[in-house]
């Protein structure tokens, strides 16, 4: 889940990490107010709370040298669309004086099994050319987990990136609390972009990029508070209620991979796009999805237009085949499936049973041996159509 520019900021503060004086205005009302009540000294900067980056580019980073002039932005800038995602709230900060922007990240990188550190001195609205044109103005180092952030951690980042070695200290007090605010939180990436530097020497974080791991949220009840705030996907919520988990792929594919567990649900899709076909979103069934879940997976999955092809992979232990395929027909037989193909391969408990379900139905369904002979049939259906 991805935090709005306020929230990921709120938490900076609880770690002490320095951010600008603020106030977040909705298009709920009481944004004039806000602003001339916050005690804010200007110039001003707004800022369109989006849940994407490059927002700078697209319109929604604004500054405004005096109060009237913050009120009449906000008021043109709630509501506005940065790259389909509407403004709701805008975020009015007190204008910071900045020499230097650099990049600052913490991800976690599956690779080194770590906490990635990146930085670069040449953060900002352009940190993508960077990576680009001067890779090597950009340092990564995997933090071991059991020694945590050391000197030698900073040292090399300021080295290889040729920045300047007498921020070395305070750059490592803004790391340090990064780095425990990275576990604390269960993220999998916490981002300040720009880090800058003011004439009087003092970093201090313009911006702040958040993402907490969704399988934490239980643990992290304010967190969980925020997402009403987001735009999520309409399909990420509807399966999220009933406890699937759905996960959009890429928006111009027209195939859906179904599954029970993660791992098959990953090498479908591999599979299928090596053969240069494209999955439009993904939904894990979880274990021992019964004849009415099934269905209702298909039901939530066809709710993508795009979606022309449906492909289940069931391994059959807790779930039962038979129980999939009674679903996958009774899916089937909706009217919005009237065009739809659906591709089932089943193995495990029931399997022949299943196979007879599919066949008395009559439907055009069909029913593949293993996973290759099903993207097989996946391209066959793909080629006719
Ligand atoms: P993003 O484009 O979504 O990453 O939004 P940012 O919050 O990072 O803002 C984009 C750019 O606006 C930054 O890289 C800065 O160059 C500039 N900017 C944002 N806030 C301030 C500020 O308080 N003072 C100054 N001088 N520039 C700012
Ligand atoms: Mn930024």
């Amino acid at each position: 889940m991805k935090l709005l520019e306020y929230q990921a900021k709120e938490i900076f503060a609880q770690y002490g990490l320095p951010i600008q004086k603020g106030v977040v205005v909705s298009a709920a009302g009481g944004a004039e107010e806000k602003i001339r009540t916050a005690g804010l000294s200007f110039p001003a900067v707004l800022k369109a709370q989006v849940q994407i980056g490059g927002r700078g580019k697209a319109g929604g980073v604004k500054f405004a040298d005096t109060v009237e002039e913050a009120v009449s932005l906000s008021k043109a800038m709630l509501g506005m669309d940065i790259r389909g995602l509407r403004a709701n709230e805008i975020l009015v900060l007190e204008k910071k004086d900045i020499d230097v922007e650099w990049y600052l990240s913490i991800m976690l990188d599956r690779y080194s099994k770590a906490p990635l550190l990146i930085f670069s001195p040449l953060g900002g609205m352009d940190i993508e050319e960077t990576a680009k044109t001067s890779p090597d103005k950009i340092a990564k180092v995997p933090i071991d987990p059991l020694r945590g952030v050391q000197d030698y951690t900073i040292a090399y980042a300021l080295d290889k990136t040729g920045a300047d070695k007498r921020y070395a200290a305070p750059l490592k007090d803004i790391i340090e609390k990064l780095y425990r605010m990275f576990f604390d939180y269960y993220t999998m990436l916490v981002e300040i972009n720009p880090l800058a530097i003011d004439p009087a020497g003092n970093l201090i974080a313009l911006d702040g990029k958040v993402e907490v791991d969704d399988n934490a949220l239980p643990y992290l009840p304010d967190i969980a508070a925020c997402r009403d705030k987001l735009q999520e996907d309409p399909q990420v919520i509807e399966a999220r209620k009933v406890n699937f988990l759905f996960i959009p792929v890429e928006e111009t594919g027209d195939i859906a991979v179904m599954s029970n567990g993660s791992g098959m649900l990953m090498s479908c899709i591999d599979l299928i796009t090596q053969k240069g076909m494209s999955i439009h979103a993904a939904l894990d069934l979880g274990g021992g999805a019964t004849a009415d879940r099934i269905a209702e997976a298909v039901r939530i999955m066809l709710g993508r237009p795009r979606i022309s092809i449906v492909f289940i992979c069931i391994f059959g232990g807790i779930t039962r085949c038979d129980e999939v395929a009674k679903g996958a027909v009774a899916a089937m037989q909706k009217p919005e499936a009237a065009s739809k193909h659906l591709i089932l391969r089943m193995e495990g408990t029931n399997k022949d049973e299943a196979a007879r379900i599919v066949a008395a139905s009559g439907l055009p369904i069909t029913v593949a041996e293993g996973i290759p002979n099903s993207v097989e049939a996946i391209c066959r259906i793909k080629n006719a159509g």
